[in-house]
């Protein structure tokens, strides 16, 4: 009976041992505690100040009392029980769009600073580090797990300020590829948002009269036109998504550029489209729907394939006139019935206008507000839009013959 009972009591004791010192194992293995902000040596980093004040305010905004976050997947974990698969190095976070754009002055007063990212985020108000100079109080808000806005307390007018993203991190700890600087103001020149005019994009001898050599580019440019965007890191973006910023401070790409061609020209369609649609590009065609399917204009099949392809449709009046005094039949007719026209045909929403000739009026701006058309295009030649003046648009010609680099003059950035 002795032995028996001697054997399981022994068990017992090394049972008792062996369970002992795997329990100390990780107890030794666990480092010692670290505060939290060498987790994130960034946070850390010397700064100045109004950054300091960017982060109390994040901090402040959310959870209290965050002193020791261990977080298992940080590179301080225990190796000791190795795990069967490798973290994968995570993606460098890239900004897709902001409001304010760099470089505007003239910001929507109310707007607050949006940014976008290309990947979910970690949403912690102590992984995002921004400042502003000179210093406005502000804080963070996620409306997305890409996207972030900076609520600020109201700007002045005719100040210039620096809004820096030092710090944001993805969900999969990927840090910024780079930090975002972003200049703006209120009550300044403008948004660097260039509209570019086409008419005709053809190829010419050279020979034609000073006016057709003005109205036409050759295919060869266009598409050194859309080289030179691609070199400047710019990036077409819609008439609609332009004034969607202007109007309501909603995000754009950096450098964004609108694309726009006038009168319905057949050349354009054939030799512009192609090299558009190869490059995934969008652009705003203006019609007058008085002229669809004459000889040398776009027909209506062609336009609902433009529609269907991303592109956006706008009226010209329904005839080629001035529009800058019409009287209110006139107006019914060149922009109300034009707009009417258009939105039956291709079925979709005709919301701007291009001046034909370039005329335009502040009457003309109230007629085309009251028959719904959001903004209105000129061809003052400047390569800023301001959100006062979205019946006024600005846009860039270039001439036939006119090399690339002239367009690099007239670009805002
Ligand atoms: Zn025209």
């Amino acid at each position: 009976m002795i032995p028996g009972s001697r054997v399981p009591l022994f068990a017992l004791i090394m049972a008792y041992v062996i369970a002992g010192a795997l329990l100390a194992r990780p107890l030794l293995a666990e480092p010692a505690p670290t505060p939290a902000r060498s987790q994130h040596p960034l946070l850390m980093a010397p700064r100045p100040s109004p950054t300091a004040i960017g982060a109390r305010i994040s901090a402040m905004a959310g959870v209290t009392g965050v002193t020791r976050q261990p977080e298992p997947t940080t590179p301080e974990e225990p190796t000791a029980m190795p795990t069967a698969t490798p973290t994968p190095t995570p993606r460098p976070v890239q900004v897709l769009r902001s409001c304010p754009i760099d470089g505007d002055m003239d910001l929507l007063s109310a707007a607050p600073i949006h940014i976008v990212f290309d990947q979910p985020m970690d949403t912690d108000p102590s992984s995002v580090v921004w400042s502003i100079t000179p210093t406005l109080e502000s804080r963070v808000e996620w409306l997305a797990p890409e996207h972030l806005l900076v609520r600020t307390v109201p700007r002045e007018d005719g100040v210039q300020y620096r809004f820096v993203l030092e710090v944001a991190r993805s969900r999969e700890g990927g840090d910024l590829e780079r930090p975002l600087a972003l200049r703006f103001g209120q009550g300044g020149m403008g948004a660097p948002i260039p509209i570019l005019m086409y008419h005709h994009i053809d190829l010419l001898d050279g020979t034609e009269p000073a006016d057709t050599l003005e109205w036409t580019v050759s295919p060869q440019q266009f598409v050194a036109h859309l080289n030179l965007l691609e070199e400047l890191g710019a990036h077409v973006v819609s008439l609609g998504e332009a004034v969607d910023y202007l109007q309501r401070g909603e995000p754009l790409p950096p450098r964004p550029v609108v694309l726009t061609f006038d009168d319905g020209n057949p050349c354009a369609y054939e030799n512009a489209v192609p090299a558009l649609r190869e490059r995934g590009l969008t652009a705003t065609f203006f019609v007058c729907p008085a002229y669809i399917g004459d000889y040398n204009v776009l027909s209506w099949e062609q336009l609902r394939h433009l529609v269907e392809d991303g592109f956006t449709i706008g009226a010209h009046g329904y005839q080629h006139v001035k529009v800058h005094a019409l009287s209110p039949a006139e107006a019914e007719v060149q922009f109300g019935l034009a707009k009417r026209r258009l939105e039956e045909e291709t079925g979709a929403q005709v919301e701007f206008f291009a001046y034909p000739f370039g005329w335009f009026s502040r009457r003309a701006a109230a007629q085309l507000a009251a028959y719904g058309y959001r903004a209105a295009l000129t061809i003052n030649p400047w390569g800023y839009q301001k959100p006062a003046d979205l019946m006024y648009l600005n846009r860039i010609r270039m001439a036939y013959g006119e090399p690339a680099d002239e367009l690099r003059y007239k670009l805002p950035w």
